[in-house]
């Protein structure tokens, strides 16, 4: 996993913080070709298969954690908003790899 990659990723607007309100609750998504992941940088934690298959065995971060923590750092990341009330809806389209259609609304 190259750092260009992360670095593209990052310039490209890649990396979205997701805040809700008024719990001030934060979701961080990485969009990727295909789909979208959903990373949190705190628990160490990604949905994509790099992590289940090689940070779960002691492996290295996977590049959506990689992106989020360098973006964070230089506060490169794009910032949307949302109600409380769409956490939920939001976590379960995450899971259900249905997030792109949300996040372009
Ligand atoms: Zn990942």
């Amino acid at each position: 996993m190259s750092d260009s990659r992360i670095d593209k990723a990052i310039t490209l607007g890649s990396v979205k913080k997701l805040i809700f309100s008024p719990s001030g609750k934060v979701l961080w998504i990485v969009v990727g070709r295909d789909n979208e992941h959903w990373s949190d940088p705190d628990l160490g934690f990604c949905t994509c298969k790099d992590f289940y298959f090689k940070s779960l065995s002691g492996g290295s971060e996977c590049y959506h954690l990689k992106s989020i923590r360098l973006a964070a750092k230089d506060s490169r990341f794009v910032t949307t908003e949302f109600d409380d009330g769409e956490y939920v809806q939001m976590l379960q389209a995450i899971v259900d790899d249905q997030s792109a259609l949300l996040c372009r609304r």
